[in-house]
């Protein structure tokens, strides 16, 4: 079936058609590396991932591209204030960066291209705008891109082009430019940017923040591909300058189709760095949480609505994920037999359908997750009236693995792997059953042996099964 996604182009819902048949290009904005990304980037980086695994779940193959942004005027400020070089200083929030991908489970991009590493492909693009005339280097010696030579500007953000521009990434000295709505290609160095600067047919400077998501998306995905994401505040004007300089240098249409993901607040702020009003992936870590409940408060607004966050979203998302692992549990133990496999193969092949349906509804996490709760409640009552044997478990089992394709968040295995006959299991009797699975493991009979002992006086039995060890309390 066909996927369909609101393209904010022309601000309407579409069918989602790739350039190649099976195959998706997808390039999303990345973080600055100037410290910690907050939780309100990875919502955005969440959005992305939903996009990216729904397109997969749908049968695409997705090359995903996301930047690494290591030099603006941020990077180099704060590189300057703590007196560290550049690219010693980024490189910090780089692997910080991945570490929180992988807590959250976010899949990785096919490639992560720095901007640092890619002058000459953005010196290289200039270059063509500046042949064509489109582009001029003013006084300050800076470069910049003449809005006026492309009549088609403001298509994305639909805005008034008389209006005064917003956003800090424009080189702030507008006087030095034709028209205030140009914006800089190459900013000449100055003083303020000690060593940071690169050589070019301009003289010694850097890049502008927008041409380097055109040079690098041109490097790894082509003059035209499929989808562009990013935040909402990226719209304008970071991705109507990519689309003017792309579309001006390129000579053909840049990207298909752009999506956008609404903001995470706090007290209905947005959420950011200037504000103070934000959460990393550290500050929530060290209160407890973990990834999989972060990712599962994050991804369970539409993208297109506001998400207000605060740590009670947490608590919920703990006790949802909580059930579903004592669900998972449950089925894990059942006694081996085929009963209620033909139950069970038409439950999941309805939810399978139900959450196929409701991603390919511009990503509609609501609907996809109501399927799952409808699958969650038939099985609860089957369980409850004994319907299911370790057959039908398994077919069961399966559908949530399959459901975790693109919500990412529930760990099937790594909840029935421990297996915890309720909810009520003491910890410490959990920790004896991993302890003894792993003398086990190492062939450490007598050991295991203790352990088992061990339980027994505590109240409880070892039952090996299929899915792994499970703890009974006896008598
Ligand atoms: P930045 O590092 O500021 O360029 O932001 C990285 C990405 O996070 C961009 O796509 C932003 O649009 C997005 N973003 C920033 N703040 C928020 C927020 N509060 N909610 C959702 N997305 C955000
Ligand atoms: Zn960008």
């Amino acid at each position: 079936m066909a996927v369909k996604l609101f393209n904010t182009l022309g601000r309407r819902l579409e069918e989602f058609h790739s350039i190649e048949p099976g195959k998706a290009k997808l390039y999303t904005c990345g973080p600055t590396v100037y410290n910690f990304a907050h939780i309100g980037n990875f919502r955005c980086y969440l959005f992305e991932d939903i996009l990216r695994r729904a397109l997969e779940y749908h049968g695409y193959e997705v090359t995903q591209v996301m930047n690494l942004t290591d030099v603006d005027d941020k990077t180099i400020r704060d590189s300057r204030a703590n007196n560290m070089k550049l690219a010693d200083f980024t490189a910090q929030y780089k692997k910080a960066f991945f570490e929180d991908l992988d807590t959250l489970r976010i899949e990785r991009a096919a490639v992560y291209p720095e901007a640092t590493m890619h002058i000459p492909e953005m010196i290289d693009m200039i270059q063509t705008l500046m042949d064509k005339g489109i582009a001029y280097q003013s006084d300050d010696k800076s470069v910049y891109f003449s809005i006026a030579k492309f009549p088609q500007y403001g298509q994305l953000a639909k805005i008034d082009m008389e209006s005064q521009r917003i956003g800090d990434r424009v080189k702030n000295d507008e006087y030095s430019k034709d028209s205030v709505g140009d914006f800089a290609l190459w900013k000449a160095w100055d003083d303020k940017d000690g060593d940071v600067k690169w050589d070019s047919p301009w003289g010694p400077g850097r890049p502008g923040w927008h041409i380097e998501c055109c040079a690098m998306s041109r490097k790894y995905l082509g003059v035209t591909f499929d989808l562009h994401t990013g935040g909402i505040d990226n719209m304008f004007p970071h991705h109507e300058d990519e689309i003017a300089q792309s579309e001006a240098a390129n000579g053909c249409k840049f990207v298909n189709y752009w999506l956008h993901c609404e903001h995470l607040t706090v007290n209905r702020q947005k959420m950011s760095k200037s504000l103070g009003n934000f959460y990393t992936m550290r500050d929530l870590l060290a209160k407890g949480y973990t990834g999989d409940e972060i990712r599962w408060a994050l991804i369970g607004t539409h993208y297109r609505s506001k998400l207000n966050f605060d740590l009670g979203s947490l608590d919920q998302a703990r006790t949802a994920l909580k059930k579903f692992r004592t669900l998972f549990a449950r089925l894990a133990a059942l006694p081996a037999g085929n009963n209620g496999v033909e139950e069970a193969k038409e439950l999941a092949a309805k939810a399978k359908q139900d959450f196929a349906d409701a991603f390919a509804d511009d990503l509609n996490i609501a609907r996809g997750l109501a399927a799952v709760f409808m699958f969650n409640r038939e099985i609860n009552s089957g369980l409850a009236a004994g319907k299911f044997g370790a057959d039908a478990a398994k077919i069961l089992l399966d559908q949530y693995r399959d459901f975790d394709r693109i919500l990412g968040s529930l760990d099937v295995d790594a909840a029935i792997n421990v297996a915890p006959a309720s909810d009520d299991t003491p910890a410490e009797v959990l920790e004896l059953i991993e302890k003894r699975t792993a003398a086990k493991k190492a062939k450490n009979w007598s050991e295991a042996d203790a352990i088992r002992d061990q339980l027994k006086a505590l109240g409880y039995a070892v039952v090996d099964t299929p899915a792994g060890p499970k703890a009974e309390k006896i008598g």
